[in-house]
């Protein structure tokens, strides 16, 4: 690739929209990089453990998906997503609880990400704000950012968002002007806390976002994976006239085929599927023809249960190891599910630089400081349990305590 001459860059930068200034790349995508070195430990990323899947059956899915359909699999297809997969959420959804939703309700999307994406371009213009939990997803806040859009946080603790706060600060916002749109949460196991919003705050949030006008965008992509503990009802079943909700396949199945979808109101649903039309056109064909026979086929609920027995040791051996070599100034969270730990170091300790030193020592993680909306989390980290095995966490948690010890003393 030849580098455009100097003066034509500054003119394409000219060129730049605002919006573009507010497009960065995601910290979890920088460490992503690092996480490729394999003397490093990495409990950096979130990635699904895809060696579980049955890969052999699943190419031969796929192969027969082109052999015998293979025009109709690699043409365009509905914006709205295949009849066949759109039937079949109604199925996910209804093993989580689900069951106030129909096939009129569903598009599918490219991926949950680009449902974000389609919420804030039908809801959001410039200069509007949204609210969301500290620390929330880092995908989302990118979005918000490149929509130009406030991401205002609410108050939350160990149960999740705190009711009397959310009513605060919607008082609070408005007074001073600020035009609020919808409350963007992660009730199930966040990303990336890990804590879960109680089931007995539940109704109260979806009625102060009803009795506001605020509509609420839940997503759910890890709430099929709970290690311990009951199900709380999501929003969505509590209020689908207020809700849209955000489901993924990319969790229970394959993140790179890119499927997701969400459940709108039935008032909004045209010109939320519209959004998603004007961007992708359609979501892939073949993939969701994949992912169909993959559901018709395999005992998928089954597979989420083998799921959930490794990821409850890997995070069981987190915990433990947690428990037995970090420095007792260190707090972190105990997820019922998902993938995610929280870390609170001692005020003053930044884990960007920690970070560095952790590559030197061979563990890496993602700082606090992405996630948050509010910009307090220097002293806070992510660890992910998800994708490597209880040796290799115990390891890395005694290197990352090792380091962690030594700042605390410095
Ligand atoms: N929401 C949350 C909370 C996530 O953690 C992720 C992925 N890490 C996404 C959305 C994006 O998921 P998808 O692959 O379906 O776009």
């Amino acid at each position: 690739m030849t580098a455009a001459p100097q003066s034509l860059a500054t003119a394409h930068e000219a060129l730049l929209s605002d919006r573009a200034a507010g497009i960065k790349q995601s910290a979890v995508r920088d460490v992503f990089e690092l996480s490729l070195d394999p003397s490093l430990v990495s409990l950096a990323g979130g990635n699904p453990f895809l060696q579980l899947l049955p890969l052999e059956k699943i190419a031969q899915l796929t192969s027969r998906i082109i052999t015998e359909q293979g025009p109709e699999a690699l043409q365009y297809g509905s914006g709205l997503g295949t009849a066949e997969l759109r039937e079949q959420i109604i199925e996910v959804m209804a093993a989580e609880g689900i069951t106030n939703v129909t096939v009129d309700d569903v598009v599918v999307t490219n991926g949950s990400q680009s449902a974000q994406d389609m919420a804030c371009k039908v809801f959001c213009n410039p200069g509007d704000t949204v609210l969301c939990e500290d620390p929330t997803y880092v995908g989302a806040l990118n979005t918000f950012e490149a929509y130009q859009v406030a991401a205002r946080p609410v108050g939350t603790d160990d149960n999740g968002l705190i009711p009397d706060a959310l009513r605060e600060r919607i008082r609070e916002l408005r007074a001073a002007g600020e035009h609020i749109k919808f409350l963007y949460t992660i009730p199930n196991f966040n990303n990336p806390s890990g804590i879960t919003l109680a089931a007995e705050r539940r109704q109260e949030i979806v009625e102060i976002c009803r009795e506001e006008g605020i509509l609420i965008l839940e997503d759910n992509p890890y709430g099929m994976l709970r290690y311990e503990g009951q199900a709380a009802p999501t929003l969505r079943s509590l209020d689908p006239e207020n809700v849209i909700y955000m489901g993924s396949f990319s969790k229970i199945f394959a993140p790179g085929l890119r499927i997701g979808w969400a459940a709108v109101p039935t008032h909004l649903f045209r010109r939320f599927y519209l959004a998603g039309e004007a961007v992708a056109l359609c979501p892939p064909t073949l993939n969701q023809m994949i992912i169909s026979a993959y559901l018709n086929e395999h005992d998928w609920k089954g597979q989420i249960t083998k799921y959930n027995d490794l990821y409850r040791s890997r995070r069981d051996a987190m915990l433990q190891a947690l428990a037995q070599y970090l420095p007792a100034e260190v707090s972190y969270t105990r997820p019922e599910g998902g993938f995610f730990i929280w870390l609170t170091l001692p005020q003053g300790i930044d884990t960007y630089e920690l970070l560095q030193q952790g590559v030197k020592a061979g563990v890496i993680f993602i700082p606090g400081a992405a996630f948050s909306p509010s910009g307090q989390a220097d002293n806070k980290l992510r660890l992910a349990f998800c994708s490597v095995d209880e040796a290799t966490i115990a390891e890395g948690v005694q290197r990352l305590s090792g380091l962690l010890s030594s700042a605390i003393e410095a």
